[in-house]
């Protein structure tokens, strides 16, 4: 039978950083100013380590200058929200983010509230979620992951208006906001979550999929309609007794049976997770674009 076209997100990503890249080069030729991100880390969790390591790096090639502040885990709220004031007052620093999960002696919402709207690149604002779910649908920022499935999307010539969506998942930082942006384009879009009755028979509907659930392989090839574009945001980590680790991560999407019947589908590892941090770049570029061109 058929094969499903593999979307290549490193690819796409590696394009787009290019892309960026010289549009941070002509800020600097005309004014003399590069974007700068700046990144909280609170405590020292070796995954968001990593994280912001690639982050940083990710900043240096693309030319944004990048803060970094770092504090333990027993800092307290009003330490972490004095270093978000700080930031917002700094002209050289155009976004601001903020590593999560935090502590749990903090308040979460209280310390995203806090970022300056200007400088909200991760899209997590209530004003900015606020903005992107009413009329028109203009935030400054967009949430990263679903932008960059979008975007994943949009790259690989998938034609949005009018088409059936399905997104599995409603979390804040990717279902719900995903959910936003097809709407945007034009989609029909469904939600389906936990307490969602019979989702393969909604699944099934769809012409694109953005599968955003945390649950491994859930998606099979009889939940997919022929030709469906897949998005699988999914990052589980599964035991496999032939690495290293003990592990390997895999999508929500089992992208072997799935890929016998999608007409585009995204791998994991290789798809959306590169575009995150590209769209975080974007973001900051946007930003510092406003604030230095004034446009
Ligand atoms: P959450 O756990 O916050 O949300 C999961 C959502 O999926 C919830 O809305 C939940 O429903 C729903 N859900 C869970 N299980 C099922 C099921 N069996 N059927 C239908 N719906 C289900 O996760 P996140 O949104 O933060 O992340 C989702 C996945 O994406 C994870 O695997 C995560 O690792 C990955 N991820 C990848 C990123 C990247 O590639 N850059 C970035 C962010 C996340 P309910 O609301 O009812 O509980």
């Amino acid at each position: 039978g058929s094969k499903a076209a593999v979307i290549d997100g490193k690819a796409i990503a590696a394009d787009i950083r290019a892309e960026i890249k010289e549009e941070v080069a002509k800020l600097k030729a005309a004014h003399g100013r590069v974007p700068g991100l700046a990144v909280v880390i609170v405590g020292s969790r070796p995954d968001s380590a990593t994280y912001v390591r690639m982050k940083r790096k990710a900043c240096d090639e693309a030319g944004i200058r990048s803060f970094h502040e770092e504090v333990p885990e027993t800092a307290t709220e009003a330490e972490v929200l004095k270093i978000v004031q700080s930031f917002n007052a700094d002209p050289d620093c155009h976004g601001i983010l903020v590593q999560l999960p935090l502590p749990k002696h903090m308040n979460e919402e209280k310390i995203l509230a806090a970022i300056s709207l200007e400088k909200d690149v991760d899209g997590f604002h209530p004003l900015n979620i606020g903005k992107l779910s009413m009329k028109g649908h203009e935030p400054l920022f967009m949430p990263c992951t679903p932008k960059g499935c979008v975007v994943l999307l949009e790259r690989s010539g998938v034609e949005l208006r009018g088409k059936n969506a399905v997104v599995v998942g409603r979390s804040n930082i990717v279902g719900m906001p995903a959910a936003l942006m097809l709407m945007k384009k034009d989609c029909t879009v469904t939600v389906v979550h936990s307490r969602t009755k019979d989702p393969q028979r909604i699944v099934r509907e769809a012409d694109v999929i953005i599968a955003a659930a945390g649950s491994a392989h859930m998606i099979k090839k009889n939940w997919v309609k022929r030709g469906a574009a897949i998005i699988d945001v999914g990052t589980n980590s599964v035991p496999d007794a032939s690495k290293k680790t003990g592990y390997r991560l895999t999508g929500d999407v089992d992208f072997e049976e799935c890929s016998k019947v999608a007409g585009k589908i995204t791998p994991v590892p290789g798809g959306v997770g590169p575009m995150t941090i590209a769209m975080l770049l974007s973001n900051t570029l946007d930003s510092g674009r406003r604030a230095i061109a004034g446009k």
